[in-house]
C-alpha cells in the first residue's frame, strides 16, 4: 500500500471515527473530515507548483498542519522532509540544501525559536519577494515558503490560503496522481536524532513506513476503538511513522497535547480525552511520574503504549506499570535507518522479559549480533546488531560514503550492542561508539548506569568515556538527583566504590539538574564529554 492509498481505505471504513484531536488547538477532526483536508492542501500544493518527488520540509512543532502537511505531501508523491523544531539556522541552511527542498511549511515560532526572524536572516531575498519567487543565495533550491497561523509574514504563502486554493482541484486530478505513486518511491526524509554527532537523513519509502507503522501498531494491539496520545514530536518517526501513521493504520484516534512535551498538559489530555494508550521516550515517562498528585489526574482508561529510543530502565518500566495504569505496556527499539523499530515486546510477554529486554525481533525483519571480525556470536553473547529486511532504509539521501559504511548486502549495521538471548529475546546493552576502553577493560556506561539507578537519590544518571593519557579513556558520570534530595559527588564515588568493581567507577562525578537532550528525548553523551573535557582542561 502507498500512504495514500491506506488513508482512502481507513477513511472509508472508518469515515464517522475520530482520527486527530488537537488538543491544545482545539481542534477535532473524523477520518472522513480528515481525508478531506488532506485532499484540499493536496490540491493547493499542486497549485503551488509542487510535483512528485519534490522536497517539501516542514519546521514545526506538532500541530494539524504538521499532520495535513504529513499526508497531503504523500498524497501527490512529494518527498516529506522533516526537520527538527529546535534547528537554529545553521542546521537549517545544512538540511534543507542537503536534500534541496523546494518548498517549506514552517510555523512562525516555537518555544524561544522565531523561526520567520531566522529565514529572514538565511535568506534577506524573502522580505522583497513575491510569494512563490523566491531566489535566496543561501538557500539556492528553495522556492516558496508557507506559513502556518495567523498573519502571513512578507513574501510566504499563507496555509489556509494554500488549502483554500485546493478547494477546485478534481478528485480525479489526485487519484491520477495517485495512480502513478509506486510503494517502493521515496517519501520521506527523515534525519536521525543527532544523539552521537550531526543528523543524517535517511530516505525512507511507503513500503518501509507503511509496514512498520502497521506492525507496531498491531504488536501494541492498537484496534479502531483506541485513543493513543502522542506527545512524541511528529518530526521523527516515533511521532510520524509509530503514532500518526500507526493510527491510520487502524482506524484509531490520534490525540496530541499540544506543540512541545509538557508532562502535566500531557496527563490532563489523557484524563480529558480518555486516551487508552500513550507514547514516550524514557525521559517523558520519568516527568509524567514526577508530577504531584498524579492521582489527580484520571488514568484509568490507559492500557497500553510504547516506550522506546533510549534505554528504559527497569524501575521507571514498574512505576509506568503500577501508577499510570499501564499494564501492557511494550518496549520498542528501532532507529530511524529501520523506519524505525525492528524489536518490540508484546504485551504479553512475562513481565521479566518486558521490562529488561526490548522483546523479540519484528515480523519479516531479520537479526543477527556479531563480533569485531563480523562472525555471528552465541546466544546470550555481546556484540554489534545488524538487522535486514523491508524496514531498511534506501539509503542516506545524497551521502552514498556513509550508506555504504553502515548498509552491507542489505544487512544496516546498527552501531548498536546487543545480545539476544536463546528464546530470541533481545538487550540493548549500549552503543559501541560509547564503549569505553579504560585501561585494556571495556566498561558498558549502561551497567554502570542501571547501578547508579539503584541510589534513592538519583533520578538520572549517564556514565559516558573521555580521553586519558594513561589509561585510554576515563569513566566519567554525570548525575542529576531527586527534587530535594542533597547529594554530592564524593556520596556518588563512595557509593560506587562500596559496589562495583574498581575501573568502572566513575573517576569524575558531577552533579547536575539538568541532561543535554535531542528534541526526541535523548541524552547527548558527545555534549557531555566535550564539557567535560574542557572543564577539566
Ligand atoms: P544519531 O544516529 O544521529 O547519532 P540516534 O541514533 O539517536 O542519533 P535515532 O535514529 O533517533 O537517532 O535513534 C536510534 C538509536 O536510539 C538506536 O540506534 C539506539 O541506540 C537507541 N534506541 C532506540 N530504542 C532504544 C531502546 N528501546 N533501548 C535502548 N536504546 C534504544
Ligand atoms: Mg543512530
Amino acid at each position: 500500500l502507498t500512504i495514500p492509498e491506506l488513508l482512502a481505505g481507513t477513511a472509508a471504513e472508518h469515515g464517522h471515527r475520530e482520527a486527530a484531536i488537537f488538543h491544545a488547538e482545539g481542534v477535532r477532526w473524523t477520518y472522513a473530515e480528515f481525508a478531506r483536508r488532506v485532499d484540499r492542501l493536496a490540491g493547493g500544493l499542486l497549485r503551488l507548483g509542487v510535483r512528485k518527488g519534490d522536497r517539501v520540509g516542514i519546521w514545526s512543532p506538532n500541530n494539524s498542519a504538521w499532520l495535513l502537511t504529513q499526508f497531503a505531501t504523500a498524497r501527490i508523491g512529494a518527498i516529506l522532509v522533516c526537520v527538527n523544531p529546535a534547528y537554529r539556522p545553521y542546521e537549517l541552511e545544512y538540511a534543507l540544501n542537503k536534500v534541496g527542498c523546494s518548498t517549506l511549511i514552517t510555523a512562525p515560532r516555537f518555544k524561544t525559536s522565531d523561526y520567520v526572524a531566522m529565514l529572514n536572516e538565511l535568506a534577506p531575498e524573502l522580505a522583497t519577494s513575491e510569494p512563490g519567487e523566491l531566489s535566496a543565495a543561501g538557500l539556492p533550491e528553495l522556492k516558496r515558503v508557507v506559513a502556518i497561523g495567523g498573519t502571513t509574514p512578507a513574501g510566504m504563502f499563507g496555509f489556509d490560503a494554500v488549502c483554500g486554493m485546493g478547494d477546485d482541484t478534481a478528485q480525479a486530478d489526485l487519484d491520477q496522481i495517485g495512480a502513478g505513486i509506486r510503494n517502493t518511491d521515496p517519501i520521506n526524509i527523515q534525519f536521525t536524532s543527532g544523539t552521537t554527532g550531526r543528523p543524517k537523513g535517511a530516505c525512507l519509502s511507503h513500503r518501509n513506513i507503511v509496514n512498520n507503522a502497521a506492525n507496531v501498531t498491531s504488536t501494541l494491539g492498537l484496534g479502531a476503538d483506541d485513543r493513543l496520545c502522542i506527545p512524541v514530536p511528529f518530526y521523527h518517526c516515533f511521532g510520524m511513522v509509530m503514532g500518526t501513521l500507526g493510527c491510520v493504520t487502524k482506524g484509531a484516534a490520534m490525540v496530541v497535547p499540544g506543540e512541545g512535551f509538557d508532562p502535566e498538559e500531557t496527563l490532563a489530555t489523557i484524563s480529558a480525552e480518555r486516551c487508552t494508550a500513550l507514547y514516550g521516550v524514557p525521559t517523558m515517562f520519568v516527568a509524567e511520574l514526577g508530577v504531584p498528585d498524579l492521582d489527580r489526574y484520571d488514568l484509568s482508561h490507559l492500557r497500553t503504549g510504547i516506550m522506546a529510543g533510549a534505554s528504559c530502565p527497569i524501575e521507571v518500566m514498574k512505576q509506568v506499570q503500577s501508577k499510570m495504569n499501564m499494564e501492557q505496556v511494550t518496549i520498542a527499539y528501532g532507529m530511524t535507518e529501520t523506519s524505525p523499530v525492528s524489536f518490540q515486546s508484546d504485551t504479553d510477554d512475562p513481565i521479566d522479559k518486558r521490562v529488561s529486554t526490548v522483546g523479540r525481533i519484528h515480523p519479516h525483519v531479520e537479526c543477527k549480533v556479531i563480533d569485531a571480525d563480523g562472525r555471528t556470536v552465541q546466544p546470550g553473547v555481546q556484540g554489534e546488531l545488524l538487522t535486514r529486511g523491508y524496514s531498511v532504509m534506501q539509503g542516506y539521501w545524497d551521502d552514498d560514503d556513509r550508506t555504504a559504511e553502515v548498509l552491507i548486502d542489505g544487512w544496516m549495521h546498527t552501531g548498536d550492542l546487543a545480545t539476544i538471548d536463546a528464546e530470541g529475546y533481545c538487550r540493548i546493552t549500549g552503543r559501541v561508539k560509547d564503549m569505553i576502553l579504560r585501561g585494556g577493560e571495556n566498561v558498558y556506561p549502561s551497567e554502570v548506569e542501571a547501578f547508579l539507578y539503584t541510589h534513592p537519590d538519583i533520578a538520572q544518571a549517564q556514565v559516558f568515556g573521555i580521553p586519558d593519557p594513561h589509561l585510554g579513556e576515563l569513566v566519567c558520570a554525570w548525575v542529576v538527583p531527586r527534587a530535594g534530595a542533597m547529594l554530592s559527588e564524593e556520596d556518588v564515588g563512595a557509593y560506587c566504590r562500596q559496589s562495583i568493581a574498581h575501573f568502572k567507577v566513575p573517576a569524575h562525578v558531577r552533579i547536575k539538574d539538568t541532561l543535554p537532550m535531542t528534541v526526541t528525548g535523548k541524552p547527548q553523551k558527545f555534549i557531555m564529554r566535550q564539557q567535560m573535557v574542557e572543564e577539566l582542561e
